[in-house]
């Protein structure tokens, strides 16, 4: 979750008066960034991803399951086990530059919760099929070593929601909540990571808005659950701080479950792969070719199902995170006529993406996003220092946003030697793409984050996740697959991911011919869209002119089915049959196949709905346990045994025929 500076961070009444200067000097810094690595080209194309656990605390014999906040012990005992220090271990993830000959040591990260680890593999992984392959092993060994460095009631479990978050009883050790940070009437300012940066992002991004971060999301409204229902765990009676005010202004509304800071929605746990693009165009058309695919990824990886004790009537993370860390003023928000801000802004600063950014020609302008807000004196800076409309218009976009910590150190001189002010902005824009410059003083290249996933219950889900969204990359770059489709349609689709298995029950919009002009094809490869066959048209990189035509006939809405597997009636060709066409083109053999089409099996089942999400399997055991009275409260034994269950999965893998809805029929995993 970025970097960790240190120093004395201005509270925010402060800090927005040094707002503009950071971006200012951010700019500057970006500019010098820029300027050094705009040339640069890279040979290969690396990877890396990136896994956050959530560390639990079981009592046996209690029957209770608690967040462990020994986060800080735990990334200790690992910094300073000698085994790990001979394997290189702390490496942190792409920043490494090349590959080294052998593998060290993953390395483990903080993360915003004091009961969150994050962990990468100990150096980026390459351009070869072998790679692919050892992702799962590497993260199994990551989640062995997390084990080993904990205490034995405790476990590194990847749900991505610890159900009982804000019970104000379910961490250990126990604080009560409400501290001077969060505010929160739920969860003590213990809960987040104790490094200045966390319990001050918080703090500001309060002050910002004026007022708590407000997450009420729909209840799921089953035969016995009191309607309209009120959140029973809502105190109106508080009167610690100015904030507990919030709840007697209505921020809690009916039908919700209701959360009040930040850690609700940071406190989830994402599955996310990093790509260092082989120069800065490729890495602009990555950015922008994956962007639409980030919804569906999102629907395909669904996993959270539960907030705060009651199933909630959606099945992913994102729009709680989104809403977690919003602070948008009530004149940002529109909520205010506009007097001392700037502008209305329509999305979070976690949010899905706005901009593309490739110069690619297919790229047409009907496709761009009419409600970007920009800050168009930084885009001038931009602009007069060399660097072209599309990607200033970018970065202008990313900067109007605050700083929200700032550390006064910082503010003595500025440095174009280094990244800090551009990151401060750049790493609080929290978009389901973020494309990423080389940082200063080492040789990583141009890099491309794709955000969106849930974490799964499962390494063998995790790597079948990352494996396929590392293959249709390369499909993407390899056949230059246009999958260009109206930024404010992604944002549709994002919503639409929310919805309670939206991966089998809704449509999402989608390009109908990702595929280059027939015209360019070269080898004798068929086909024209409809023959069925899974074959592209064309294997060699095209560059089409510019399509005309509406930009509505482009694309349709289609089931997660139709994208991943394919349109019966031959129309869209699917992402999985895109990904196979991209195997039998190269030299793969057949060993290294099957494996890959063991995760690629997944992510077909996941979308044909042969296989379930985690949010479904969640809801079904849930459904089914003794302890449930089919009225939304999901209570403490069965939170117990839901998360016992998700650490059986995880050991596991589904050889016991356990979730095997979620997993497929037990396959021979070593
Ligand atoms: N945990 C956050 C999520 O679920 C992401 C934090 C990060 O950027 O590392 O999206
Ligand atoms: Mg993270």
């Amino acid at each position: 979750m970025g970097l960790l500076a240190v120093g004395t961070p201005l509270e925010w009444e402060e800090a927005k008066k040094s707002a503009s200067h950071v971006r200012s000097w951010g700019i500057e810094q970006l500019l010098a960034l820029w300027r050094k690595a705009k040339g640069k080209e890279r040979d290969a194309l690396l990877w890396g991803d990136e896994i956050e656990y959530l560390v639990v605390n079981f009592d046996d014999a209690e029957r209770n399951v608690k967040l462990s906040l020994r986060q800080a012990d735990i990334l200790h005992a690992l910094a300073s086990d000698p085994e790990l220090i001979r394997q290189g271990g702390g490496v942190p993830d792409l920043n490494q530059g090349e590959p080294k000959a052998d593998r060290p040591a993953p390395t483990f990260h903080p993360e915003f919760g004091r009961f969150m680890l994050e962990a990468t593999p100990g150096k980026p992984w390459g351009i070869g099929f072998k790679d692919l392959l050892d992702v799962e092993q590497d993260m199994k060994l990551r989640r062995k070593i997390a084990k080993e460095h904990m205490e034995s009631s405790e476990f590194p479990i990847t749900l991505t929601t610890f159900p009982l978050l804000g019970d104000r009883k379910s961490i250990t050790p126990f604080y009560p909540p409400s501290g001077s940070k969060l505010r929160s009437q739920f969860v003590p300012d213990e809960i987040a990571n104790p490094h200045i940066r966390f319990p001050t992002l918080a703090a500001n991004i309060r002050a910002r808005r004026g007022r708590k971060v407000e997450l009420n999301v729909p209840v799921f409204h089953d035969t016995n659950t009191t309607w309209p229902f009120k959140d029973p765990t809502v105190d109106y009676d508080m009167h610690n701080w100015p904030e507990d005010q919030d709840v007697r202004n209505g921020a809690a509304k009916d039908n919700c479950i209701y959360m009040d800071a930040m850690a609700f929605g940071m406190g989830s746990c994402c599955l996310q792969i990093t790509f260092q693009a082989k120069g800065i165009e490729e890495g602009r058309k990555m950015y922008d070719q994956l962007s639409p695919l980030g919804p569906i990824l999102l629907a395909l990886t669904a996993a959270t199902p539960i907030y705060k004790g009651f199933l909630a009537d959606t099945d992913v993370r994102w729009n709680q995170i989104s809403r977690a860390v919003d602070d948008r003023t009530p004149e940002e928000l529109g909520e205010k006529p506009l007097k001392s801000d700037r502008w209305r802004i329509p999305k979070s600063r976690y949010a899905s993406n706005s901009t593309y950014i490739s110069q690619d020609s297919r790229l047409r302008p009907e496709y761009l996003d009419p409600d970007l807000v920009v800050d168009e004196d930084l885009k001038a800076r931009l602009v007069e220092g060399g660097m072209d409309d599309r990607l200033a218009t970018h970065f202008a976009h990313l900067f109007i946003r605050d700083p929200i910590v700032i550390f006064a150190e910082d503010l003595q001189e500025l440095d174009l030697e280094k990244s800090d002010h551009f990151e401060n902005l750049q790493s609080t824009n929290w978009q389901h793409m973020r494309f990423k410059p080389p940082p200063p003083g080492n040789d990583t290249g141009w890099r491309v984050e794709v955000r969106p996933m849930e974490i799964q219950i499962t390494d063998f889900e995790n790597a079948a996740f990352s494996v396929f969204v590392v293959l249709i990359t390369r499909a993407i770059l390899s056949f230059d697959l246009n999958f260009y489709l109206p930024i404010p349609r992604t944002t549709e689709n994002m919503e639409t991911a929310h919805r309670r298995d939206a991966v089998l029950n809704d449509k999402f919009y989608f390009r109908k011919d990702p595929l280059p002009p027939p015209q360019t094809k070269i080898n004798g490869v068929s086909s024209t869209p409809g023959s069925g066959a899974n074959t592209p048209r064309s294997r060699v990189p095209s560059r089409p002119s510019t399509p005309t035509g509406p930009v509505e006939d482009e694309y349709e809405l289609m089931t997660v089915n139709e994208i991943i597997n394919g349109k019966d009636d031959g129309g869209f060709p699917g992402l999985i049959p895109l990904v196979e066409s991209y195997l039998d083109s190269v030299n793969v053999d057949v060993e290294t196949r099957c494996e890959l089409a063991q995760y690629l099996d997944l992510i077909k089942g996941r979308a044909s709905g042969r296989l379930w999400t985690a949010a479904k399997w969640i809801r079904r055991y849930v459904a089914e346990h003794k302890e449930y009275k089919q009225d939304s409260v999901v209570g403490d034994e069965l939170v117990y045994d839901l998360v016992k269950a998700a650490e059986r999965i995880t050991v596991h893998e589904g050889r016991d025929g356990f979730a095997k809805e979620m997993l497929g029929e037990c396959r021979e995993r070593p």
